[in-house]
Formats: C-alpha cells, structure tokens, sequence
C-alpha cells in the first residue's frame, strides 16, 4: 500500500500550502470539546480536498465546523458529482485551490487496485491517474481512525466510455450502438463491482462501502421522466446479448420489447413537437403501454439487474467481514416521480442494506423537481397546464406549501419536505436498517437557482435529524461547499445532540 510518493507529495504540498491562504481559519473548538454523537454525521469528499487543503487540515475542519464523525471518501468513480473540485463554470467555495482541475481530473480508482480481485472482468486498469501514486484511503484512514472517525469508501457506478474494456461491456441501444454505462447483465461487470468491493474491504480497514448507482430504467429514461434536462428516448438502454439472454430467461419476448420501445420513441419525439394524438397524449401513452406489456417488464428488468449487483456487493462486503456495513445512495428522482417510485421499495431496498443515504437535496431539488414536471408535462401530461400538473403531483407525493412552477427553482423545496421525505423513508425500512438523509449543501445549480445558505443548511440539517433519522450526510461533496454551511449543519447536529 502506498500512500504519498515522492512526486505527488511535492504537488501535494504545494497545494496544501496555496490553499491555506485561500481557507478562512476555522474557529477553534478543539478536538476534546467535539461533541461525541452517537448518529453518524457523515460527509462526501473526494481526493482532491485532501490534495490540496492537507489531510490533517480538512479532518479539522470536518470535525470542528460540521460536528463530523463519518468520512464518506470517494474512492471510485469517473463522474464529478462526488470528485474533483468545483465543476467547471460554478462558483467556488472559499476554502481549497480556487482553479478547475479540468486538466487533471480523469477519475477512477483513488486507492491502490490489486490485480487478483479483478482477474474475472475485462475492466482491469481503472486506477486514477489524476493525484500521481497517491492512494487516498492509505492517506485519510490512519489519520480519520486516530481521532475516533469512521470511513466508508464511496464507490460510484459513473464510468467513462475510453476505460480499456468499457468498450467491451458497455450498454447497446436500439440501433446497437454502444454506450459509456455499463450493462448491468455482462458478467465481467458484476465481476468488476464484487471484486472492487472485496479489494477494498480486504485491502483496507474501512468500515463500509457506500455504493451509488443512479442509472434509471429504460421508461425513465425513454419519457425523460427524470430531473434531467435532455429526453433520449431512442438511447433507453440496453439490448445486448446477456439483456436478451435475461429476458428470455423471465419469459419476456426480446422483439416486441424492442418494437415497444421503437414506438415509445416515437411517441416521445412526436409529442416533443407538439403533435397531439387523436386521443390525446396520456391516453396514446396508455395505450402504448397496453399494447406493449413488455415496456415495463423490460423496464422491470433493468431494476433487476441493478438490485442483483447491490445485492452482490452486498454479499461480498459481508464475505470479508460480517460486521463491514453496506449502504445504497437513493437516487433524487424516487423523492419526485411517482412512477419512479413504485418501483422502489423501502421494505424490500431494507433487506439489501445496513443503512440508505435517501437523498432529498431540498436546494437543488426546486430546479430538478420543475425540470421533471416540464419534462412529463411535454410529453405524456402534455394536456394538463404544467402548473395543475405540479399541484396534482405535489397531492400524490405528500408534499405540501412547496412554491409554485415559476418560482420552484428559486424558492427551492422547504424543510418540511426533507422532514416528509426521511419519515417515510424510516417508516417504509421498519427499521431493517438505518436511514441516513442526503443533505444538500452547496450543489451546483443555474444562476438564479436556489443555493444553500447557511439557514438553508440548519434548517434542512435539523429537520432530517428531528424527522427520526439515524444521521446524515452531508452532500455532495467538500469540494463544493461554504465553510459557513457546513458549520451550520454542525451546529444543527450538536443541538439535536446525540
Ligand atoms: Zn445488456
């Protein structure tokens, strides 16, 4: 195991040192005054924090400002949403190097990968080139345990379509083309995640993985029925070989699923342009889905194969050691699309998990939440004014004195829907195993929408805990987020106390 080699220490104290100018000194409460919480009060960060702040810097700052007890460290992934610094083009915080790491930031593996847990899987070379021989959690874990915190590794299902062997692996959509996600029914992937998985939980004395894999299926995917701003409806993935060999073996009839989603397409693009049905758009959406019972089951497919790899991660962690804890992030759109979330079980995600990170970004989640009714009030609710729409959503979601259409993205969702939303998680696991909300601090949003301040971050921080909840954490990553926030969400913790 290596932790900083010769060159990237050079550049790590370079950094360490340039940003100390560009941190604002935190006030000093002292490690023994640091309240002991008994609920995890946990954080996202990546390797680039610990790069450029100093390890020991940012621990401080993380157990005196934010009450943290809990290092959810990015370990895998190639997406920017839990690495790197601030994404290109955002503001950036007022701690860390203030440049974009766009010319080094790659991505992949942050810790050392051993050969012999990836012998079965073509995705052999996923280390990070992005920090030299710099193998994070070497670096962070000795330094977090000596003062009493935990670690998990974070490990995301974000991959990048030039990954040698991705290639190999990855997705194919209606017209065969091959994507940069990988599908989940290739053996050599569910040898990846396992091995992955096994490799840290033996390599390293963590506590956890923290697993995240925010892929929606193909009728998400195929209505735009995300908070995403782009509807593909022709790239609902995947229909390869081990996609067909799986339908086949639930009894699902891999041509008339492709003939459904082929009309699907079309559906969605006509309705884009504004070409009514005869019958009108939802019920030319019904009538689709009567005619072609495989969308959904193809649809229910892709679920399956996503719940068998968090259940296989699940079993490997628990191979290694029974008492390792596992935990699944739970995707943004389960909080605002219905249909997203009947597929979604708590009782039955419950039996899979030690603990879910649900996520209910109340910021941020003004801006997504009006991008899903613009994006299902063009397509399939195309008939109902988008305002009606969001009202009769807000009934069917259990949310209430969220602001209207015009105002979402800036107003963002309140507290009372962080609250709702972490009771009915806690309700629907009856207590199978622990619920740890997502608490929006800092993403990144367009201009005029709303950004956490540190009232924001109190408040949605307090109502999480008060809600019941087993802890937090605080999201989506250091990288992002003002000191003054996270303080806040410090001071929300030490109040409601352990
Ligand atoms: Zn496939």
């Amino acid at each position: 195991m290596k932790t900083i080699g010769t060159s990237s220490r050079r550049i790590f104290l370079k950094r360490a040192t340039l940003a100390a100018a560009a941190t604002a000194a935190a006030p000093h409460v002292g490690f023994a005054a640091v309240q002991a919480n008994k609920k995890t009060i946990g954080i996202q960060l990546g390797a680039v924090s610990f790069v450029d702040e100093g390890t020991e810097k940012v621990l401080d700052i993380l157990q005196e400002r934010g009450a943290v007890n809990t290092i959810f460290l990015t370990t895998f992934t190639y997406g920017r949403g839990l690495a790197g610094r601030q994404i290109p083009g955002q503001p950036f915080p007022d701690h860390g190097v203030r440049e974009s790491d766009e010319k080094f930031f790659r991505g992949g593996n942050y810790a050392t990968p051993h050969p012999e847990f990836y012998k079965n899987t073509v995705l052999k070379s996923t280390r990070a080139p992005d920090h030299g021989d710099l193998d994070i959690v070497a670096e962070v874990l000795p330094k977090a345990k000596k003062r009493g915190m935990k670690l998990f590794c974070s490990i995301e299902d974000v991959f990048r379509g030039d990954v040698p062997g991705v290639k190999d692996v990855a997705e194919v959509d209606l017209q065969g083309r091959r994507a940069g996600t990988l599908c989940l029914f290739h053996p050599d992937v569910r040898a990846f995640w396992t091995g992955l998985a096994t490799d840290l939980c033996k390599s390293y004395d963590i506590d956890g993985i923290l697993f995240f894999n925010e892929r929606n299926g193909p009728l998400l995917n195929a209505l735009g029925a995300s908070h995403s701003q782009s509807i593909a409806s022709s790239r609902v993935t995947c229909f390869c070989e081990h996609h067909q060999k799986a339908a086949q073996a639930s009894g699902i009839r891999f041509e008339r699923a492709s003939e459904g989603y082929t009309r699907l397409d079309r559906f969605v693009q006509a309705s884009l342009k504004g070409q009514r049905p005869t019958d009108g758009y939802f019920v030319e959406f019904w009538r689709i889905l009567n005619d072609h019972p495989e969308i959904m089951m193809w649809d229910r497919l892709f679920d399956v194969g996503k719940h068998q790899v968090l259940a296989e991660v699940k079993g490997a962690v628990k191979g290694v050691r029974k008492d390792l804890q596992v935990g699944f992030h739970i995707e943004h759109v389960n909080s605002f699309n219905p249909i997203f979330r009947a597929t979604r079980s708590y009782a039955e995600l419950a039996e899979k998990a030690d603990f879910l990170k649900v996520v209910v970004y109340n910021n941020c989640g003004g801006e997504r939440y009006a991008n899903f009714i613009n994006n299902v009030g063009s397509t399939v609710f195309r008939d109902v004014p988008k305002e009606e729409l969001l009202r009769f959503n807000n009934h069917l979601l259990n949310y209430e004195k969220e602001a209207g259409l015009n105002e979402l993205a800036t107003a963002g969702l309140s507290p009372d829907y962080v609250a709702r939303e972490t009771k009915r998680s806690i309700e629907g696991v009856q207590g199978k195993c622990r619920i740890l909300p997502g608490i929006d601090i800092g993403i990144p949003v367009r201009r005029n929408s709303r950004k956490a301040s540190p009232e924001d971050t109190y408040a949605a921080t307090k109502a999480g805990l008060e809600a019941g909840a087993d802890g937090v954490i605080l999201s989506r990553k250091y990288s992002e987020m003002e000191l003054a926030n996270l303080s806040a969400a410090g001071k929300a913790a030490r109040e409601v106390g352990p």
